[in-house]
């Protein structure tokens, strides 16, 4: 029997566990017997992992819910292979991670990025169930609320268990968001709210789906909803801004001669 090395009490983070890193964090919920895991990662370490939890003594066929945080391949390429090792989990999710994955969204998932020659498998996957906002997943005794919070992409996840936030790409360590991206669906202006909901928020901890799990700290989420805000009036993320405040600029300037020596 493997030793269960848990980060909270009913926590245990699947990269923690092994001591090194497999993609994504993968958290296994628990109490009692009953279990659930948020996100499974990459296809090539799903067995492994699921081999680990069966090690650490978690009856495989008491768990309860594969979870979806949201549907980009890194997080849920796995999935397929899970399902089937774990036939009677229910695969939960955003209805718009349902769809992305249903149909096999290669874009909108990050399993096709021509431009820079990524191209990976992504098995077409059926969440059994849809869950958003507010809805309760329960484990055992554990009740954990799901949280919407798009800005990386429409169908971004959190789940609250207690003081700790399962905060997906929402926010990392050092600051960090999840990618911005048109055509993944982001949007700064949610992300804005979705971070300023978590700053509000009593939560104490932050686990995210990417790096270490860190205390809630108000000032680097301030700082990067002030960064967000920027961008929202920034080319630097295109078609994302709300607004270029210089094509205003250079629509007055237009009018007169231009002139060097002011410039
Ligand atoms: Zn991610």
């Amino acid at each position: 029997m493997l030793e269960r090395r848990t980060l909270f009490p009913n926590v245990i983070e699947m990269n923690y566990q092994a001591r090194r890193r497999f993609g994504c964090c993968v958290y296994l919920v628990f109490d009692g017997e009953d279990w659930m895991l948020i996100d499974i990662g990459y296809e090539d370490t799903a067995r492994e992992i699921i081999d680990m939890i069966r090690q650490m003594d978690f009856p495989l066929a008491k768990c309860k819910y594969l979870v979806v945080t949201h549907a980009d391949a890194d997080h849920i390429q796995g999935l397929k292979l899970a399902q089937e090792m774990l036939p009677q989990a229910v695969s939960v999710g955003h209805p718009l991670a349902k769809s992305a994955l249903a149909d096999g969204d290669r874009i909108l998932t990050y399993a096709e990025i021509p431009a820079q020659g990524i191209s990976i498998n992504l098995p077409r996957i059926h969440l059994g169930k849809t869950i958003d906002e507010g809805d309760l997943l329960e484990v055992g005794n554990l009740k954990i609320e799901t949280w919407h919070t798009p800005g990386h992409t429409q169908s971004q996840l959190a789940f609250r268990l207690g003081d700790l936030l399962f905060s997906g790409d929402n926010i990392f360590r050092d600051g960090c968001v999840g990618n911005i991206d048109a055509h993944h669906g982001s949007d700064i202006s949610a992300f804005i709210k979705s971070l300023e909901r978590i700053r509000d928020s009593d939560v104490k901890w932050l686990l995210p789906s990417h790096g270490p799990a860190f205390r809630k700290d108000n000032r680097l989420l301030q700082d990067t909803i002030d960064r967000l805000e920027k961008y929202q009036h920034m080319a630097d993320f295109g078609t994302c801004a709300v607004d270029w405040p210089l094509l205003d600029e250079w629509e007055a300037e237009l009018s007169k001669q231009f002139d060097p020596e002011l410039v």
